[in-house]
């Protein structure tokens, strides 16, 4: 299992460091199909739809597992998942690493690693038009 340390060095504190907008809606649909082909090497199949509620994470809409993806540009900070960008990142490398290792737990090295790649991609200058 990776540590907090780890945690905050290739991801949190880059996050810190990029303070990226919360992303418009059209911009956090874009942004998780293109986190989930960084993901997976393939497009998302399914469709991408925004939620609002505070409490929804960024995951595979409810009754369509692994088919369907709800985004939340902006949900609220809790727990180690930040809001925006970060918490879509997170989110996706969870929905990607389930995909990819099912019998694997969550927070692996695996997903770790995973995290930071995309993490790296979405403060890239590829990633602007997405952001900015
Ligand atoms: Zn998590």
């Amino acid at each position: 299992m990776p540590t907090a340390s780890e945690y905050d060095r290739l991801i949190n504190n880059k996050w810190k460091d990029a303070q990226l907008p919360e992303p418009t809606e059209k911009q956090a649909i874009s942004g998780a199909k293109a986190l989930w082909r960084k993901a997976t090497g393939r497009a998302f199949k399914g469709k991408v739809e925004i939620v609002k509620r505070k409490n929804q994470y960024t995951w595979f809409k409810r009754g369509t597992y692994g088919q369907d993806m709800v985004v939340n540009p902006c949900r609220y900070s809790h727990g180690h998942i930040e809001q925006g960008w970060q918490e879509i990142v997170h989110s996706i490398a969870h929905m990607a690493h389930h995909e990819q290792r099912p019998s694997e737990r969550p927070h692996s090295d695996h997903q770790l690693n995973l995290e930071a790649m995309l993490t790296s991609y979405a403060l890239s200058d590829k990633f602007k038009k997405f952001t900015s």
